[in-house]
């Protein structure tokens, strides 16, 4: 292993012996100016995003001001960590939460700060320390985010970048002090890393892909359900894990629905990233265009019809495209990471929801319409992490993050996040 990244391990390794004997509160008043300092600097951190990964400069500084309003969610949190009494006959008889040491987090470029903070902060709140392997057109990201947390007045170790390539993730996570990971990803890294997880008895949790279906029911607000589904598949060009890629509608208001939606659909038009009028701008890599093309070709071999073209306007733009897809076309069963939305129709709300499940996937749906009883059809039967009755996905601090199926396992935000990393230890006896 590189000497510079043992030297890191180690001192990260180092600050946890220091870190988990400092109060839960301390560590919240430290992670309250680290979101002080993402606040008033939103516009700088938003252009190493936009600069890195091309995020429409608007939702760029959007993502850093939803970090800080993540941060001050845990730094007011409750502590679920403090030991817990059980009422049993022994006079030791308490369970303690105990930090497992050095975590590594392995995260995407899709939304450089917030996954990375999704993940490092309830777990460094915990007593933890943190080593990142960041995607790797996002070290700029990482390093910026070590700055904040240095400057807010953490210790030394608390939190560090690490500049590596994926080949060395083995190694990394293979070593001694390490004792978890963190991975926001494909299925294909997930399945790598946990396995590596798995073989050296360490802990795990995966945050995979996904292809939410957004379900729009006879009685929906077809207006409110056009435009939103439109922000749904398109924000941050298509490359979001929870955005809306199946569009199931109810066959009663196809017609009706449809010219709406194109229309929102319409609106989002390539433009530069650093304008903040910008709805869309181009994929992150000309590579990730490149495969959105083939998976575009494939749905179409296997007979989608084009509502919509898919047209690329530079090495890594597209206008958006809309396609309508049968079930057993083989493009179900894949995540489309970019701006191509798929269209379903479904004959009742059974159907609905069977074509809904259909998918290795199961992160977050989202239903639309104002009948309780339908509303809750869809709640008990929808397989995913997260149900959405009249809106769309977005992830809330208060509200726990995660994915059934091939999504993923484990659970990020809100106060469940606290208890990933640590190991409860029960104190028992006389
Ligand atoms: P990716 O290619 O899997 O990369 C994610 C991270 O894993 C990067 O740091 C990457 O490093 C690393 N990596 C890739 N292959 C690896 C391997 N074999 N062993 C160890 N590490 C490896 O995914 P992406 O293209 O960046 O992100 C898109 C995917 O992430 C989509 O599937 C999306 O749905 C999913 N995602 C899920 C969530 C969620 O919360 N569920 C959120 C966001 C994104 P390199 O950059 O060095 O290759």
């Amino acid at each position: 292993m590189d000497q510079l990244i043992e030297n890191k391990i180690l001192k990260a390794d180092l600050a946890f012996n220091e870190w988990k004997k400092v109060p839960f509160e301390e560590r919240q008043q430290l992670i309250a100016k680290a979101a002080a300092l993402l606040s008033a600097d939103s516009e700088k951190f938003g252009k190493i995003i936009t600069t890195e990964m091309n995020k429409p400069i608007a939702q760029s500084v959007a993502e850093v001001e939803k970090c800080a309003l993540m941060m001050n969610y845990y730094a007011e949190a409750e502590n679920i960590l403090k030991p817990e009494k059980v009422d049993s006959e022994f006079h030791y008889s308490e369970i303690q939460y105990v930090p497992k040491g050095v975590i590594l987090g392995v995260m995407p470029w899709n939304f450089p700060f917030w996954q990375v903070l999704r993940f490092a902060v309830p777990a460094i709140l915990a007593g933890n320390t943190v080593v990142l392997k960041h995607a790797s057109i996002c070290f700029g990201s990482g390093n910026a985010i070590e700055q904040v947390f240095l400057e807010a007045g953490f210790p030394e170790g608390i939190f560090q970048n690490l500049e590596v390539g994926h080949g060395e993730v083995k190694e990394i996570l293979e070593h001694k002090a390490i004792m978890g990971v963190s991975l926001t990803g494909s299925e294909k890294a997930g399945a790598e890393v946990a396995s590596i997880a798995g073989q050296n008895i360490k802990k795990s949790l995966l945050e995979l892909g996904g292809s939410d279906a957004f379900i729009v029911l006879s009685d929906a607000d077809l207006d409110e359900a056009a435009k939103v589904g439109a922000l749904a598949r398109l924000q941050n060009c298509g490359q979001t894990c929870v955005a809306a890629k199946r569009f199931i509608i109810d066959e009663k208001i196809e017609e009706e629905f449809l010219p709406k939606f194109i229309e929102e659909y319409k609106k989002f038009v390539p433009g530069d990233p650093m304008d903040k009028e910008t709805k869309i701008s181009g994929m992150a890599r000309a590579d990730l265009a490149d495969d959105l093309e083939k998976q575009f070709n494939k749905a179409l071999e296997n007979g989608a019809e084009i509502i919509l073209p898919l047209e690329r306007v530079s090495e890594n733009a597209f206008t958006p495209g809309l396609i309508r897809v049968n079930p057993g076309n083989p493009i179900l069963q894949e995540e489309l990471f970019g701006p191509l939305g798929m269209i379903l129709t479904a004959q009742n709300d059974e159907e609905a929801v069977r074509i809904a499940n259909d998918i290795p996937f199961g992160l977050s749906n989202s239903v639309w319409t104002k009948d309780q009883e339908r509303q809750k059809l869809f709640i008990e039967n929808l397989e995913s992490g997260t149900v959405n009755i009249n809106r769309m996905t977005s992830s809330d601090p208060r509200f726990p993050f995660g994915g059934t199926k091939s999504s993923g396992y484990g659970t990020e935000l809100s106060l469940l996040a606290l208890r990933e990393f640590v190991t409860p230890r029960t104190v028992v006896g006389n």
